[in-house]
Parts: structure tokens; sequence; C-alpha cells
């Protein structure tokens, strides 16, 4: 049996006065890749910044190794070891790559040391002098993740990671993710690109206007392949 490295039950929000999540209930085992599945506005995004305490207005129940944590403040969960990989990568385009890596968030114990950061990213490395801006999609995202990574989070929340990417580079990025499976990392995945999401999870849930509606483990992807991308409209 694996254990459970993270659970949500009843997890709600709000972002003013609209009701975005209305109890999401999923659970993430050690060690996995956990996907969230969905169209647009469905609330993957919401579920994510809910987790990290980025919601100020959520309720219900999300235990991190056995702990409540919906009432922490998100530094709070940060130095649990929990880190949120924005969908708008949340680099500091004016400062360079190397500077970047020297400025991670709330740090967890034991964070990344930079030497194993560019031994898994040698291509941020290269680009130890560059500017943010100066960066293509890919290597801004691969520095996102290498900022996470120096937090010391062992559980990553990487918010569509692939989008706008090419496919060479979507392939790099998914190498990177398993070999961060592989290093005893959790994962949650929030992904639009099915393909992708499907290459990577062990476990897949369908959020529909703020709800679970599905779960599917790997081995269950094959034989509902036109149900799944029928909840995507793909
Ligand atoms: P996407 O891939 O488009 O980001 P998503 O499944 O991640 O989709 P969310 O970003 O979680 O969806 O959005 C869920 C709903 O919440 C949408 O209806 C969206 O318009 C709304 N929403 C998101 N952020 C805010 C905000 N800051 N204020 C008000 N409503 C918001």
């Amino acid at each position: 049996m694996t254990d459970t490295l993270l659970q949500t039950k009843n997890l709600q929000a709000w972002y003013g006065e609209s009701h975005i999540l209305h109890g999401i209930e999923f659970s993430v085992p050690k060690g996995q890749i956990v996907t969230l599945l969905g169209r647009n506005g469905a609330g993957k995004t919401t579920t994510l910044r809910s987790i990290m305490g980025l919601v100020k207005n959520r309720t219900g129940s999300v235990v991190h190794e056995g702990t409540e944590t919906i009432k922490l403040a998100s530094n709070q969960i940060a130095k649990r070891g929990i880190a949120y990989c924005p969908e708008e990568r949340g680099i500091f385009s004016s400062l360079n790559v190397k500077e970047n890596l020297q400025l991670p968030p709330v740090i967890a114990d034991g964070g990344m040391s930079e030497e194993r950061v560019y031994e898994l990213f040698p291509i941020l490395k290269t680009r130890g002098n560059s500017q943010g801006t100066k960066l293509s999609g890919g290597e801004q995202q691969m520095l996102a993740i290498a900022r996470i990574l120096r937090t010391g989070a062992q559980l990553l929340l990487l918010d569509e990671p692939t989008e706008g990417l090419a496919p060479v580079i979507v392939q790099q990025i998914g190498e990177i993710i398993k070999r961060l499976k592989d290093e005893g990392f959790t994962i949650l995945l929030v992904e639009q690109n099915f393909r992708f999401a499907e290459r990577m999870g062990d476990v897949h849930y369908v959020i529909e206007h703020g709800e679970v509606v599905d779960r599917f483990e790997r081995a269950e992807i094959a034989n509902n392949r036109e149900k799944i991308t029928g909840y995507l409209g793909v």
C-alpha cells in the first residue's frame, strides 16, 4: 500500500462572491504523479492555489502528511515542503538565471543545491547569465521548476508546465518530471494536454464545474479514452 501524502475533502473555494470549488475530493499517494484534468475554467488552478493557501476564502479539508492545513497561511504551507509553480511561471524576468536560482521563495528543509539543479537542467548552466526575458518558453519553464526545487519542497504542484511549448521541449519537460518522480518527489500536475498527462500520471482526476467527476488509474486509460476526451472536449 502506498502512503497518502495529500488528501482533500469537500474543498470549497470562492473568489469574492463567486463560488468556484464545490467540494473537491482526491488524494495524492506519496511518490506518485497525480493529474487534474478538465476544461478551461473547471477549477484546476483554483484547486492548486487553494492547496497552497493562496485562495483566502476556502473551506473543507486539505490534509498533508497527517496535518490539516486548510487554515494555514501560504508561507506555513510552503514551509511544510509544498511548492506551487504557476502557469505564468513566476520567475523574475529582470534577473538572470543564476540570480533567479539564488532567490527562491520560502525555504523548507533540504533545498536542492545549485549544482544538482544544473545537473538536472544543464541548459540553465549554459544560460546562467541570461536575463529571464531573454529565455525561451522552455527555458523559462525549466527555471520555474528549478526555483521550486531550490525551496526543498517534496510535493510539487505544477500548473500546465507544457503550455505553449514546442513538442520537443514538452518531451524534455516530461523527462524531467519523470526523473523527479524517480528521485522520490510527489507531483500534482494540472494539464490540458491529455497526451502529455496520460504519459505522466499514475492517477488522473477529472474536474468539471469545481467538482471531481471521475477518476482513472493509469491502467484504466486505454479502455476509457473516449470518455476522457469527451470530458476534455478534445
Ligand atoms: P484554466 O486552464 O483556464 O486556468 P482552470 O480549470 O484552471 O482553467 P480556474 O483558473 O481555476 O480554472 O478558474 C475557475 C473559475 O474561476 C473560472 O470560472 C474563472 O473565471 C474563475 N476565476 C479564476 N480566477 C479568478 C479570480 N481571481 N477572480 C474571480 N474569478 C476567478
